[in-house]
């Protein structure tokens, strides 16, 4: 394998034993001694040394590239293993949040709906000790609704665009150390549904469920490692605020202790010889799950968070007074993975959107806002080809599977039984916003709901071949 992956020799990071794209030559005199850390072994190297590569959180790209190999990485603070030794201290009471991805993943893998997959998982990890179950489709209400309203405040205000979501953390983390204040400007400041989740759970329902949040470790199931990346960045830590603390003891609560992966929850299913199929269905928590009196599972379109469909939808409206109903019709551009679409009024072209998959295309498009020429007011960025349904912790295709086919079967599984609602009508939504925060752009939700970027130095990416 080589030390250094080239963008010229692929189509994207993104495959299964693909090397670091951090190349590894003279990297080892650099590398600083660091807690927390990426453990890169590539197989040469393993035949010759036990001293493997470090590349610290802080130098990783997070591009995906070597997390698919699994025997390459390590992330030893967000393990299953960690779950349960949380578990079995009980010292704190761990609360899980589940992607609506991660629930496709296991619903297709079992061949059940997500809501069985759900009530099945939650039943698992209750038996486990864990306290309550949640739903990021919740979470990730509340950011498009943010995220809507910063899209029409910066509209109105004749702001630069476009806008570029940020619900991706492989994308983020490639803007900020690659191209740092050519982009971040652009990069909407609405944190991600699972940032977006541990910021409810730990400054507002913990208290409901009679919990400080630093007794509570909140852990996420989430369809890519990056998302481990996301959750350890110091912009999603806070300190507590209360009588009789001061400076310097004021705990420090972290959004999200720990992010497990859905090929990881399935190996702890499988340790455990659980028969998932034969497990009871339980009751889901409604606190801040988007199921129904019916118990139907609700939510957005759109297999990587629907911020295109439904910002797309919210400005037609508010801003031009256009109701869009059925499905938005995408054009293809150069591939599937980059597709747009526009609205017009008298003739004109008043709003053009773009999903923007993959960092072929992701590439592209940074070129043009660089050079000025990115006529787009929205594009939805993720790093994985296909979206947050192809992230690389999701479960593997079954033998005889091609990923194509496991990601027309993910595709179908998602939406599943699962009912298409506008984030606006979440009644959990509505709630969170009547009791706590105000309404959308509030001064309080901007300050809790908003996180910003940082130009990262170039440490590792130095060594980068043809990035
Ligand atoms: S940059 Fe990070 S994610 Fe990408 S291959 Fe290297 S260690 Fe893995
Ligand atoms: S596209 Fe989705 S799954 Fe892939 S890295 Fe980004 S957030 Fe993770």
């Amino acid at each position: 394998m080589a030390s250094s992956v080239k963008l010229g020799s692929h189509n994207d990071y993104i495959s299964q034993s693909q090397g670091c794209v951090v190349t590894m030559k003279g990297f080892k005199k650099q590398a600083p001694a660091v807690d927390s850390q990426v453990r890169i072994v590539s197989k040469k190297e393993t035949a010759v040394s036990t001293d493997p590569v470090k590349v610290s959180l802080h130098d990783c790209l997070a591009c995906s590239g070597c997390i698919t190999t699994a025997e390459t990485v390590m992330l030893e603070q967000q393990s299953t293993g960690e779950l349960l030794s949380q578990l079995s201290a009980s010292n704190k009471a761990v609360v899980v949040s589940l992607s609506p991805q991660s629930r496709a993943s296991l619903a297709a893998y079992y061949g059940l709906t997500p809501l069985q997959a759900f009530k099945k998982l939650s039943g698992f990890l209750k038996s486990l000790g864990v306290k309550a179950v949640f739903d990021t489709s919740c979470s990730r209400d509340i950011s498009l609704v943010e995220s809507c309203a910063e899209f029409v405040e910066r509209f109105r205000e004749k702001k630069k665009f476009p806008i570029l979501a940020s619900s991706c953390p492989g994308w983020v983390c490639y803007a900020e150390k690659t191209h740092g204040d050519d982009v971040l400007p652009y990069i909407s400041a609405v944190k991600s549904p699972q940032q977006v989740m541990g910021t409810i759970l730990k400054r507002y329902v913990c208290k409901s469920l009679g919990l400080l949040p630093e007794d509570v470790y909140h852990v996420t199931i989430m369809p890519c490692y990056d998302k481990k990346l996301e959750a350890a960045r110091e912009d999603f830590i806070f300190e507590v605020e209360g009588e009789g603390l001061t400076e310097g003891n004021k705990p420090q609560i972290t959004e999200v202790d720990c992010v497990l992966t859905s090929g990881e929850i399935l190996d702890l299913l499988q340790t455990r010889n659980v028969v998932f199929g034969e497990l009871e269905e339980v009751p889901l928590d409604r606190v801040l799950t988007n199921v129904d009196e019916r118990e139907h599972l609700y939510g957005v379109s759109g297999g990587s968070g629907g911020y295109a469909e439904c910002i797309f939808r919210y400005a037609s409206r508010e801003l031009f007074g256009k109701e869009i109903s059925g499905p938005l019709q995408f054009k293809t551009l150069r591939n599937a993975d980059f597709r747009e679409i526009t609205l017009e009024v008298d003739g004109k072209q008043v709003l053009k959107f773009a999903l923007v998959y993959g960092f072929r295309n992701i590439q592209n498009i940074v070129r043009q806002i660089k050079a000025g020429r990115c006529d787009y007011h929205f594009m939805e960025v993720m790093a994985c080809p296909s979206g947050c349904l192809n992230g690389g912790g999701q479960i593997k295709p079954k033998k005889g599977q091609t990923a194509k086919e496991l990601i027309q079967q993910l595709e179908g599984a998602y939406l599943n039984d699962v009912d298409v609602r506008e984030p606006f009508e979440n009644e959990i939504v509505k709630g969170l916003y009547k009791e706590w925060l105000g309404y959308p752009s509030s001064e309080k939700a901007s300050q809790i709901m908003r996180t910003q970027y940082h130009v990262r130095e170039k440490t590792v990416a130095n060594f980068v071949s043809d990035w």
